[in-house]
């Protein structure tokens, strides 16, 4: 028998070694490997003069100036450590506008004149770079005629070295920018909100600073990123246009078995999977990317792995290394990593929890609420901050994890829904609606709760009392962001969280600068924050928030619901959204403007690359399966009735209409969808373009699947094209 391409493939996925015993883990221990191919501290330690180092970690820890003076003998520590390594190149690694890396590589090699080269490396090809790099989205920023792009090092993240098959190179990460210095990247906006934040925060400690007190330096944010992702083996993925081209299957009956049974959830994991996750992760450990979970998730075939959580410019780099390196390693191991938001219509998607707190160089975390009542006080007025903050920018935030593909996930039962609010749990649910009624919280026996000088209730660290349906949940010592899609960068939700931050500690400070001479005590800072409380209580929920009752009752304390991507792009370029912005010096006005236009672009991009790739595997994959079936079923009907005229065959005529009324419904679809191709939407105003976009092709393509996935229940099963869900959730 010939097999059909897709009947080949799963043969040879039976076939498959089961354990990964054709992946030797070599000999090298973990605590060699980690961090070795990384400029870290020890590398810099070991490599520059005494001064040097010490001036640039001045740099890194304290966030100075970098003195420019000292660029060329790091440039060199840099390039001879690196090619003591192997390396032979080095490239200026960025994050456009594009959602991910860009890079650009040169060599060592510098010819004498004389007939020989030599390896050398500047201080200005350390710090700057002009990788021009013109196609690259700019929102309008830069026109192709003064295209000049410009990279310049990020000290505060390590430089690294990546091996491929033939050579290393060594890997700076920069930020990237026009040459009118406009950022044109996500990196650039997240540096600047970090150092507004750091400014802010500053203010208020030390206004709540007490006698005798050491004096807070530098405020930073800490993100760990849990990425979900699903692995699928790579001979079925080639049979799969729509994955190939869209990373999500556009067609797929329900599988017989799916994720009802919960059986996949922290199961042990496949062998072929964990000698991929190991492999994974001492690749992940030699760049000192500090990996640390790794488990099965809901849907099968789908994993996480998080990260010890770093300082946040580290961590976002790292996510981005991370998801590179999950594409990579899963080639070197016959499989295809998708990190795409929702491959398989009616399992579970995939997110990238943002966990984010808030540090000082002294140590603290100031979302800790600590012991004694002073750093109560200090934890309330961060907590207070937060909460208002996302309270007043609903928009903002939802808006940074709005994309084609996490409008499947998000309000999808499974998913934090599309409105923004705040878990706190019960302890501290019960502290602020105390504050806000200005009464004694119980279990404080009956005293009234004095922020600063009397003690918060104890707050016990309970994983039970979490609550997975919020979309912003606080989770003892941090909070939770779960909206995110795990294929973006969190630079955007991360520099949008320190700059509506920096906004509401600012608030805090100027109200405690407003209070008159020596009354800036305990009951007057309280004061202040019973009355952002009392504004700002709407945006906490202790329900459960994929109940259909929230979204009556969000909408009746007047929260936003912005269900799709272009309902968040419509409130982008709000006057205070600008202002905001504007006014802490994280994007200009022209900046900001640019960077709503490239994600109106991009959204409306893809989903006219869905709606092509859509028709095309309907009309020349799935229309011709169903004519072969139609085909087949009237043969052997007419071959029954040949061999028997008086045989019962209604009910196979009634088979056979079925399938001749779904071949006329997928024409008449194909026909709907192809025209809408055809007559795009347009707009001069990119975000109602977004909105059109959408209305003009998602419906006419969910409609064209219903068609498709009725028919593959009908199909012979040697006819159907392309691998099914069954097949696709199988890497076992
Ligand atoms: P869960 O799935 O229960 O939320 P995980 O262990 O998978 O927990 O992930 C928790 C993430 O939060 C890890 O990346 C961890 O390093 C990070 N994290 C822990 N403490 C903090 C903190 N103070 N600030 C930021 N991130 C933190
Ligand atoms: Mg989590």
């Amino acid at each position: 028998m010939t097999l059909t391409p897709r009947q080949a493939a799963v043969r040879a996925l039976a076939a498959k070694a089961p354990t990964g015993a054709r992946f030797p883990l070599p000999e090298e221990s973990i605590t060699e490997t980690y961090g070795a191919f990384v400029f870290n501290d020890a590398a810099q330690r070991k490599h520059l003069p005494r001064d040097t180092y010490k001036r640039l970690r001045r740099t890194i820890n304290l966030g100075e100036a970098l003195d420019p003076s000292i660029a060329g003998t790091v440039a060199n520590a840099m390039k001879d450590w690196a090619v003591s390594h192997g390396a032979t190149h080095y490239s200026h690694w960025f994050q456009p506008m594009t959602g991910s890396t860009a890079e650009k590589q040169d060599s060592f090699i510098t010819p004498t004149g004389t007939g020989s080269a030599i390896l050398e490396f500047s201080g200005k090809e350390l710090t700057q770079g002009e990788p021009d790099a013109s196609s690259l989205p700019s929102g309008g920023i830069r026109v192709t005629f003064e295209a000049r792009g410009y990279t310049a090092w990020d000290p505060l993240s390590p430089a690294f070295l990546r091996h491929s098959p033939n050579g290393v190179t060594l890997t700076i990460p920069t930020a990237f920018c026009s040459w009118t210095g406009e950022a044109l990247d996500t990196k650039t906006p997240l540096l600047r909100s970090n150092a507004a934040l750091d400014t802010q925060a500053r203010r208020v400690l030390d206004l709540l600073q007490k006698p005798g007190e050491p004096q807070v330096g530098r405020v930073f944010t800490n993100v760990g990123a849990e990425q979900e992702f699903f692995l699928i083996d790579r001979e079925l993925f080639y049979l799969r246009p729509d994955l190939m081209a869209c990373g999500r299957t556009l067609f797929g009956a329900p599988p017989p078995k799916g994720q009802e049974q919960d059986d996949h959830y922290f199961a042990s994991m496949p062998g072929r999977v964990m000698a991929f996750m190991q492999d994974l992760e001492r690749r992940l450990w030699r760049l000192g990317i500090p990996i640390k979970t790794r488990h099965n998730e809901v849907a099968p075939s789908q994993y996480e792995m998080a990260p010890i959580f770093e300082s946040v410019t580290v961590a976002c780099d790292h996510n981005m290394l991370v998801m590179d390196l999950l594409h990579e390693v899963a080639r070197g191991h016959g499989m295809k990593c998708l990190l795409h938001e929702k491959p398989y219509s009616g399992l579970n998607g995939s997110g990238k929890h943002n966990n984010y707190s808030v540090g000082t160089d002294l140590g603290h975390n100031l979302l800790d609420p600590g012991k004694e009542p002073h750093e109560n006080q200090r934890f309330m007025v961060f907590l207070t901050a937060l909460i208002a903050a996302v309270d007043k920018h609903q928009d903002l935030l939802r808006s940074t994890v709005a994309s084609v593909g996490n409008d499947h996930r998000l309000g999808a039962n499974e998913a934090p829904p599309a409105i923004m609010s705040i878990f706190m749990g019960s302890d501290l649910q019960g502290v602020i609606e105390s504050i806000i009624a200005g009464e004694a919280h119980a279990g404080l026996k009956g005293e009234k709760l004095h922020l600063g000088v009397s003690s918060l209730p104890n707050l016990p660290r309970d994983t039970t009392d979490r609550n997975r349906t919020s979309p912003f949940a606080f989770t003892g010592n941090k909070f939770e962001f779960r909206a995110p899609g795990s294929s973006q960068s969190l630079a955007y939700p991360n520099y949008v969280l320190n700059t509506i931050l920096a906004e509401s500690l600012e608030d805090i400070a100027e109200s405690i600068e407003a209070l008159p001479e020596g009354g800036r005590d305990e009951n007057a800072v309280q004061a202040i924050l019973r009355t952002m409380l009392t504004e700002h209580e709407r945006i906490l929920f202790p329900g459960d928030n994929y109940a259909a009752a929230w979204t009556v009752e969000a909408e009746r304390r007047g929260l936003l619901n912005l269900h799709d991507t272009p309902s968040a792009l419509a409130e982008l370029n709000a006057p205070k959204n600008l202002a905001l912005f504007e006014k802490y010096g994280v994007l200009s006005e022209r900046e900001w403007l640019s960077r709503t236009a490239i994600v109106s672009e991009a959204y409306q991009e893809k989903l006219r690359v869905e709606a092509r790739v859509a028709v095309d595997m309907a009309a020349t994959m799935f229309l011709p399966a169903g004519l072969r079936a139609q085909h087949k079923t009237a043969d052997s009907l007419n071959a029954a009735r040949t061999a028997c005229q008086s045989l019962d065959l209604d009910v196979q005529i009634i088979h056979l209409t079925k399938i001749a009324k779904l071949i006329s419904d997928l024409q008449a679809n194909i026909d709907n969808l192809r025209d809408r191709i055809a007559n795009p939407a347009v707009d001069d105003d990119e975000v109602v373009c977004a909105r059109k976009s959408a209305t003009n092709l998602i419906p006419a393509m969910s409609q064209l699947r219903e068609v498709i996935d009725e028919l593959e229940t009908l199909v012979p099963d040697d006819l159907w094209p392309v691998p099914k869900y069954r097949e696709l959730l199988t890497v076992h």
